[in-house]
């Protein structure tokens, strides 16, 4: 395993790209700690594989350098950087038997039989594949080939990281999770550094350490996923991670409020400070699970009006206007939901950010 350092990487497609537009990747620098589970999470299109491949080497960055354990990698071919990657689909022979598709990378590096057998029966315990290995691979279902897949890269002990593309696309729904359980018991038991790549945050944010959510070309914000949660450092990410994302009430703000059309809502002063420091178009954002609900004027809240309500299992979803605006709360299952026009909402004032341009201001 390696320490990894992407720096000033970029990339286009194109021939001459002109603007930031005709670039896949817009300048970036990432480092990737030894041992970390990693998830790169965002929208199709917004450039996973391109950073994932130029990490690889299946793809030349127009600009940048890749460096593993200080080592400058970025001119050196695929097979020479020791990395396993793991496709969406799985890359596995089907006339072979488990065990032989297990035993193909050491093979092909011509390393003894005696290791070859241990190595092989060892990854097989690891991804309960021992009572597969003598099958042929052709009448196994998607999932137990993708996990052969996985184990493909796993068998190779000099590996410096696992890349994982949307590795469970092909998955059924109802496997997807033992999968993913797998993948983590995986990392935490063998402390390899992995990255996986996937759009569902739910996937994401379950298997990482550390998330690194793109959009367009761009890292948004890299974090625990506690921290995108909690402390979203753009819109996007507030929008992106949550279900449903960040409400994003466009406001001004003076010392002490955050003002929504007439409607004054206390928040920190510290918070109206940062804002002073960073003028922009404002909005104000909160979580819908931490926005309360009274039928009572209680302090600090403010009257608007009930538009609907959505019944989600364990918990309900009040649609509310506030002036021109809608914002959603998530009720707990238990407690009382009115629908009543008089009805209260508080936003806490620790859990208020506020945005200037899309970017929170601390
Ligand atoms: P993701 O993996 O996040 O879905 P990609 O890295 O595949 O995103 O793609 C990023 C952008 O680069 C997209 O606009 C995509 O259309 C474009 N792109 C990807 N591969 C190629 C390619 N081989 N040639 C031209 N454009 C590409
Ligand atoms: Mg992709």
């Amino acid at each position: 395993m390696a320490q990894i350092d992407m720096n000033n990487i970029a990339h286009s497609y194109m021939k001459q790209p002109k603007s930031e537009s005709d670039y896949a990747l817009n300048e970036l620098s990432i480092s990737w700690q030894n041992g970390g589970a990693y998830s790169l999470l965002g929208p199709s299109g917004c450039g996973k594989t391109t950073l994932l491949n130029i990490l690889s080497g299946l793809l030349y960055p127009s600009q940048g350098k890749i460096w593993f354990d200080g080592k400058d990698v970025t001119d050196l071919k695929p097979k020479k950087r020791n990395i396993a990657q793991v496709f969406q689909f799985p890359v596995i022979y089907d006339t072979l038997t488990v065990f032989d598709n297990l035993a193909f990378p050491l093979r092909n590096r011509k390393l003894p039989e005696s290791h070859v057998r241990k190595r092989v029966l060892e990854v097989g315990e690891m991804l309960d594949l021992k009572s597969e290995l003598n099958n042929r691979a052709s009448g196994l279902t998607a999932d137990i080939k993708q996990i052969i897949s996985l184990g493909r890269g796993l068998v190779r002990e000099d590996v410096a990281v696992i890349l994982l593309d949307e590795p469970l696309t092909v998955i059924d729904p109802h496997v997807k999770w033992i999968l993913r359980r797998r993948l983590k018991q995986i990392h935490e038991q063998f402390k390899l550094t992995m990255i996986f790549v996937t759009h569902d945050q739910t996937e994401a944010m379950t298997f990482a350490e550390q998330v690194v959510l793109m959009k367009d070309g761009v890292i948004l914000q890299q974090g625990t996923p506690e921290e995108l949660f909690e402390k979203p450092e753009h819109t996007y990410v507030g929008f992106f991670i949550g279900d449903p994302g960040i409400n994003l009430i466009p406001c001004k703000v003076d010392g002490q409020n955050a003002w929504v059309e007439d409607q004054p809502i206390p928040i920190p002063a510290a918070l109206a400070g940062n804002v002073l420091k960073s003028p922009g178009k404002l909005k104000l954002g909160i979580r819908p699970a931490y926005c309360e609900m009274s039928s009572q004027d209680v302090s600090g809240s403010f009257p608007a009006q009930v538009r609907g309500i959505d019944h989600l299992g364990d918990f309900r979803l009040v649609k509310a206007r506030l002036a021109n605006h809608d914002f959603v709360v998530k009720v707990p299952l238990g407690e009382k939901v009115s629908s009543d026009e008089k009805v209260w909402f508080h936003f806490p004032k620790e859990r208020i950010q506020i945005f200037s341009n899309e970017k929170s201001v601390g």
